[in-house]
C-alpha cells in the first residue's frame, strides 16, 4: 500500500476516536505497573485488569515486593484476569529478574524486556510506547493483525511480519498510538464479526469494504437481491 494512503487510513480512524490518542498522552505511565498490567492483560479486557490493578499494587508497589509474594497470595488477586496460575508466576518471576539483572529497573530497551518472563515482543512494545513512550515498533495484537489484513496495510499473517510492514508504512512517531487506534477501531467498528463497514471512517481505502461491495454483499438483503437479478437479466440468465 501507498504510505500517504497508510497516512491518510490514520488520520480518519485519529478522526473517528479522539479517546484513543488521549490514552497515548505522551505521559510515560510507571515502568512498573505498565509492564505488570500488560503481563496481565493477555486474554483479558483492560477494564478487567483495571479493577484489579489497585489492590494488586497497594500490596505488592514494587518488584522487590512482587518478588517475594507466594503465588497464592498473587493468585487470589489476579483470579479474575484468568490464566491466573500461569500470570501469577511470570509476575513473580519477572519480578525477580528486574531485581537480579536490572537493579529493580524495568529495562527500557527491546533486547532487556525480552528477557522477562512473560513478555514477547507484543508486551515489550507496548511497555515501551506506554512506559517509556519511546517505542521500538508496533504491537500486533489480536485487533491490529485483524484490521492491517482487511484494510490491506499487510498481507501477512503472523505479528512479527505485520509489524515490520506497518513500521514501513508509519513514522516512527506514530508507532505507539496505532495500537491504541486500532484497538478501539477492532472494539468499535472492525469487529472480527460482522464489522460495520458502512459507518467505518475509512471504507474507501479498505480491500476488505472493496470486495464486499463489488460482491454488492454489503448491500441490505434487498437491494442485494434487487442487484443480482438486474445483473442476472443483463447476462440474459
Ligand atoms: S471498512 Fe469494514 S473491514 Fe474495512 S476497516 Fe472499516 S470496518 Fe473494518
Amino acid at each position: 500500500m501507498d504510505p500517504s494512503i497508510a497516512l491518510r487510513i490514520y488520520r480518519a480512524l485519529a478522526k473517528r476516536y479522539p479517546e484513543a490518542l488521549e490514552e497515548d498522552d505522551g505521559r510515560p505511565g510507571d515502568p512498573f505497573r505498565v509492564l505488570i498490567s500488560t503481563i496481565l492483560s493477555a486474554q483479558t479486557t483492560d477494564r478487567q485488569v483495571d479493577e484489579i490493578a489497585p489492590e494488586l499494587f497497594s500490596r505488592f508497589p514494587a518488584p522487590e515486593a512482587l518478588a517475594r509474594a507466594s503465588p497464592g497470595e498473587v493468585e487470589a488477586i489476579i483470579h479474575p484476569t484468568g490464566f491466573y496460575h500461569v500470570k501469577a508466576r511470570n509476575i513473580i518471576a519477572a519480578s525477580r529478574v528486574l531485581i537480579r539483572d536490572f537493579r529493580g529497573e524495568v529495562p527500557a530497551a527491546m533486547d532487556g524486556l525480552l528477557t522477562l518472563p512473560g513478555v514477547g515482543r507484543k508486551t515489550a512494545n507496548i511497555v515501551l510506547a506506554r512506559a517509556f513512550h519511546s517505542p521500538a515498533g508496533i504491537a500486533v495484537d489480536t485487533h491490529v493483525r485483524r484490521i492491517s489484513r482487511r484494510i490491506g496495510l499487510s498481507e501477512e499473517t503472523g505479528p512479527d511480519r505485520i509489524e515490520r510492514d506497518l513500521t514501513a508504512l508509519y513514522p516512527r512517531e506514530l508507532w505507539g498510538s496505532i495500537n491504541f487506534l486500532f484497538i478501539t477501531h477492532g472494539r468499535t467498528l472492525c469487529t472480527a464479526r460482522n464489522p460495520r463497514c458502512p459507518e467505518c471512517p475509512v471504507r474507501q481505502d479498505c480491500r476488505y469494504f472493496r470486495n464486499l461491495t463489488k460482491n454488492g454483499t454489503s448491500l441490505p438483503h434487498g437491494k442485494r437481491r434487487a442487484k443480482r437479478k438486474n445483473e442476472q437479466s443483463r447476462s440474459g440468465r
